[in-house]
């Protein structure tokens, strides 16, 4: 996440991103993570998230080489505002497969189809799938399901069906996480007594902090204190 600027503001945003928001970890400091994350095993996959990472185009292209050439598995999570036309969303996703792109997992639900409506809505995201499966990339679209959601992962199903789509996408379908924007929405279950699958992963913030997990709650002034292991600047000046 080298940055949590955003062109939606979604209901939902766990991490509270935003066009408001200027913090952007630089180009150098990037690929000085990537460069001590090869010296640890466990980590496979590289993920540009945040925010928007495709609004700094030179930061997402600049990581996906160097996480290609490091021989990372690399994934690609954004809201599809690029995917306007067919032909505009091929040459992006070419270039960034070329660039080393493996995954590109794709945000959309009702909270997210209120802002793509005005980059040009579902079609976007058919552009974006059917371009990202003509290229060869794994393609994820996940879904987040609150209280009364029309965009369901079956209704995404359906309507790639008549697309001619389906079969060719991994829909993941997943509830809130209640931080930041979305404290207070109402959720399809009751998210208290469940673990979360994703402690365990890396993530690094735009200010440099290192967190234990996907970084949802990084943001969240109660509880992400706790997800907080460190900061690449203090550790990387120490161990350059
Ligand atoms: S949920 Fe995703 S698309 Fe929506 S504001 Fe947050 S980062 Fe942006």
């Amino acid at each position: 996440m080298y940055s949590y600027k955003c062109n939606f503001l979604c209901k939902h945003c766990s991490v509270g991103a935003g066009p408001f928001h200027d913090e952007l970890l630089p180009i150098e400091t990037i690929e000085k993570v990537l460069d001590q994350a090869y010296y640890i095993s466990s980590i496979k996959v590289v993920a540009a998230a945040g925010g928007e990472p495709t609004l700094y185009l030179s930061h997402l292209r600049t990581l996906l080489k160097k996480a290609a050439d490091l021989s990372f598995i690399t994934r690609v999570v954004t809201n599809a505002w690029w995917a306007s036309t067919p032909q505009r969303t091929y040459h992006f996703l070419d270039d960034l497969r070329a660039l080393g792109l493996e995954e590109l997992n794709i945000s959309y639900d009702d909270f997210h189809d209120e802002w793509l409506s005005r980059y040009g809505g579902w079609r976007n995201i058919v552009n974006a799938v059917r371009a990202a499966v003509d290229l060869g990339l794994r393609t994820v679209i996940a879904v987040v399901r609150a209280k009364n959601s029309l965009i369901t992962a079956n209704v995404i199903r359906e309507r790639l069906k008549l697309e001619g789509l389906d079969n060719k996408v991994l829909i993941l379908e997943d509830f809130l996480s209640p931080t930041s924007r979305a404290k207070g929405l109402e959720t399809v279950i009751n998210v208290s007594g469940y673990g979360c699958g994703d402690v365990g992963h890396l993530s690094v913030h735009p200010n440099g902090d290192v967190a234990f997990c996907c970084g949802h709650i990084i943001n969240d002034p109660e509880s992400g204190w706790f997800t907080r292991i460190g900061n690449i600047y203090r550790e990387i000046s120490q161990t350059l």
